[in-house]
């Protein structure tokens, strides 16, 4: 049987590019029969590190039979994995995010969670003196993995680690960090195809706080003024989305990578109240500016009370 690998639902760069470059490491180095999948098509930067570097998309799955063998990297979270996920045959979890708890599996597993930025930088560790056989375009997505979730070392997640392993990459790949991130950061921030429901899906977890089913969505982007000028229609999606998914209230964080701040959208009262006791802010009007957010996972889940 072949060992599916895949990241979590709504694919970012780091769910589409370590699929890849495990499942390479498990046929190519290990010799096991191992494939690539996606849980949803990828968002505009993942589709770019695709195309720069030349890689196969990997086939988007809509579920997995009973039994099949999996690797899960990037999320422990089963809210975003297929939902009979407890009776895979569950091989490794792989990830950098906070422990939530849910997954069960039928058999011992390997486990790895480290507080790192990216989970290519634990593959990269992983995967030992093994990388020498690695091929450029493997390399370039593991590049490109951890430039995208530190936001080029901006991020507070990102550790010496992520660090030294994208500049030893780079070097051997020959890319120039600023200029490729940059190309990323276009590609992400390229979101004028989708539609405000959409957009607030995109890059989204969910979260229970005090009885309250939160869904944390953040768009991170090089050009806030294109999202902002749609948040009327924003504000309006966001009730939609959330009686769509059964959450209480959507929460979106618009970050500024090169600005390194994140502007919060305030639609009404209660997500007024959430945004000054979470983060201090006073709050007049319908957006909030909060000065040296990046982090989603360091800096806003952590630090939310509703
Ligand atoms: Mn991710
Ligand atoms: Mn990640």
């Amino acid at each position: 049987m072949t060992t599916l690998v895949f990241g979590h639902k709504s694919p970012d760069t780091d769910s589409t590019g370590s699929p890849i470059i495990w499942a390479w490491y498990l046929k190519q180095i290990k010799g096991i029969d191992a494939a690539p999948a996606l849980l949803g098509e990828p968002n505009t930067e993942a589709l770019f590190m695709l195309d720069h570097w030349k890689l196969d998309k990997p086939r988007i799955i809509d579920g997995i039979e009973d039994g099949q063998k999996v690797v899960i990297v990037d999320t422990n979270n089963p809210a975003e994995l297929p939902a009979n996920i407890n009776n895979a045959d569950i091989q490794a979890i792989i990830d950098h995010h906070r422990l939530v708890g849910g997954i069960e599996t039928l058999a011992p597993l390997h486990v790895v969670i480290e507080p790192v930025a990216c989970t290519a930088t634990i593959l990269y560790k992983l995967i030992g003196d093994d990388i020498a056989q690695m091929p450029t375009e493997i390399k370039g997505a593991m590049l490109t993995c951890i430039l995208s979730d530190t936001l080029e070392f901006r991020s507070p997640t990102t550790t010496q680690e992520d660090k030294a392993i994208a500049y030893s990459l780079a070097e051997g790949l020959g890319v120039e960090i600023s200029d490729y991130a940059a190309q990323m950061f276009a590609a992400k921030s390229d979101v004028s195809a989708f539609s405000e429901i959409e957009l607030l899906r995109m890059d989204s977890k969910e979260l229970e706080l005090d009885g309250k089913q939160l869904r944390v969505s953040v768009l991170e982007t090089t050009s806030p003024a294109s999202i902002l000028d749609r948040k009327d229609a924003l504000m309006t999606a966001m009730p939609v989305v959330a009686a769509q998914d059964g959450a209480d209230l959507v929460l979106l964080f618009v970050v500024d990578i090169l600005n390194e701040e994140a502007t919060m959208l305030i639609p009404n009262d209660l997500t007024k109240a959430i945004a000054e006791k979470s983060f201090g802010a006073s709050v007049s009007g319908d957006t909030v500016i909060l000065p040296g957010i990046m982090s989603r996972k360091k800096q806003i889940i952590p630090n939310l009370k509703v």
